[in-house]
């Protein structure tokens, strides 16, 4: 059974600093903090991390209507700026699930939200909170979709929009989406974590409102995918997955699932042994979180050098570590890393089922298939993987993992013939285009 660390869901009364029920707690020291007079990101006294705390806990009779904001129970406002997002799929995989050997597996692809990525739930209320603390400029740091929800968001709301970006390693759809949107973009001449230094510093200079996922606010709203993993599931199977394998970069959504179990067992409304083991994943080439849970360490390792495929998650300081490492060890669960062939073979299995992921996403699969190798996770578990990402963020790795296209004349004979099996064009050329392929 699940050990939840309920001590960290906060005390029973309200203290002064509440605004409205909510309030912001330090993780580290438990100091209180008013949530929305002054912006703060970390503790005054300890810099340590932040979580938003209620006077109300939610159960599942409080949800009501669609999307994130069907869980406004849980969440510091009623409604935000809303493009609208949330209610992704849960599809079933039956063949994926045969191959891989659970008794349930279910895909949640957050690449159907509105920009294409879970980040859009948080932004929905980041953005929010921004127009609360009346802020004129947003900014992040990002891998890419972070910065492309901020864009769509910060557009929606009519706020300017600045994002940071690690020069040369985001992918084509990503910033594509930043650059229409109207974000400025800044390439930096380093990593996501020096992107993430440096606004880091200019929300610390009040020049900009923060939107990483250093910001709890942010992290609100990504908890409603594990609000909706719960409903959705029981709905179907009339009971809880035993267990939910995400991909891992600043281990955002790690936290942000755990800290949604812990509101629910709090409030009555879900027993501690149905709490779901959560699992990260990491690449091979980027995994600080694994080696946390590896070498029983209580934080993470910064890595200087990372390196992946999977642009999403190649961050070498995950900054919600604090909060994630209890939620995988609590719960449960365990982390595991995957390298960038099995990603790969894992984004081209999810395709085969007709869903179309980023190679970050694919690492979910990946990473239970890795535990299911091991034995870690038993052929009598219910699994859900959660997919972060759609396939069309990064065209240039889905092209590279799928088949390449066929060149043929423009003749339907000619067409058939190479259907069949037989030369394309006349002659050596032909033969010489056929072995090259
Ligand atoms: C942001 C992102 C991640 C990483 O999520 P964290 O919450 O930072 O761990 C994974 N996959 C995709 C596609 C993302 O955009
Ligand atoms: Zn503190």
């Amino acid at each position: 059974m699940a050990d939840l660390d309920l001590e960290l869901a906060g005390p029973e009364t309200v203290p002064d600093v509440a605004d409205d029920g909510t309030w912001l707690t330090c993780i580290e020291c438990g100091e209180q903090f008013a949530p929305f007079d002054d912006v703060i990101y970390t503790c005054a006294e300890c810099d340590g991390l932040l979580e938003a705390r209620y006077a109300d806990r939610p159960t599942f009779e409080d949800f009501e209507g669609r999307g994130v904001w069907r869980y406004s129970a849980a969440l510091p406002f009623e409604e935000g700026v809303t493009l609208p997002e949330g209610d992704t799929p849960l599809h079933e995989v039956p063949r994926l699930e045969e191959e891989v050997g659970v008794r349930n597996l279910r895909i949640k692809h957050e690449g159907m939200n509105p920009t294409g990525s879970f980040k859009d739930r948080g932004m929905t209320v980041g953005v929010r909170v921004a127009q609360e603390v009346d802020v004129d400029r947003l900014a992040c740091a990002s891998t890419g979709n972070t910065s492309a929800a901020l864009s769509a968001y910060g557009s929606r709301a009519g706020l300017e929009t600045l994002v940071l970006l690690p020069e040369g390693k985001v992918a084509a759809g990503k910033i594509a989406q930043a650059a229409l949107h109207g974000a400025r973009i800044l390439e930096v001449d380093g990593n996501f974590d020096s992107c993430l230094d440096i606004v880091q510093d200019l929300a610390d200079r009040d020049e900009a409102y923060l939107l990483n996922s250093l910001n709890p606010f942010r992290l609100e709203g990504q908890k409603t995918i594990g609000f909706e993993i719960l409903e959705r599931f029981y709905e179907d199977e009339g009971r809880y997955p035993d267990r939910i394998v995400l991909p891992v970069g600043n281990a955002g959504n790690t936290a942000a699932l755990y800290k949604a179990f812990r509101e629910l067992v709090q409030s009555g409304a879900l027993a501690p042994g149905d709490v779901p083991k959560l699992t990260g994943v990491q690449a091979e080439g980027a995994a600080p979180m694994v080696e946390a849970i590896e070498e029983g360490r209580e934080d993470t390792r910064r890595w200087e050098d990372v390196e992946t495929i999977a642009t999403a998650i190649r961050i070498g300081n995950p900054v919600n570590a604090p909060k994630a490492l209890p939620g995988i060890r609590n719960t449960g669960g365990t982390a595991v890393a995957v390298s960038d062939e099995e990603i790969t073979e894992a984004q081209r299995a999810i395709a085969g089922e007709g869903i179309g992921v980023e190679p970050a996403s694919a690492a979910s699969v990946a990473g239970l298939r890795k535990l299911r190798e091991r034995g870690e996770i038993g052929a009598g578990e219910d699994v859900v993987c959660l997919t972060t990402g759609h396939l069309l963020k990064d065209p240039d790795a889905a092209a590279e993992a799928g088949s390449d296209p066929e060149p043929v004349p423009n003749d339907t004979d000619k067409v058939l013939a190479h259907l069949q099996g037989r030369d394309v064009g006349s002659g050596l050329l032909g033969k010489l285009v056929g072995l090259l392929r």
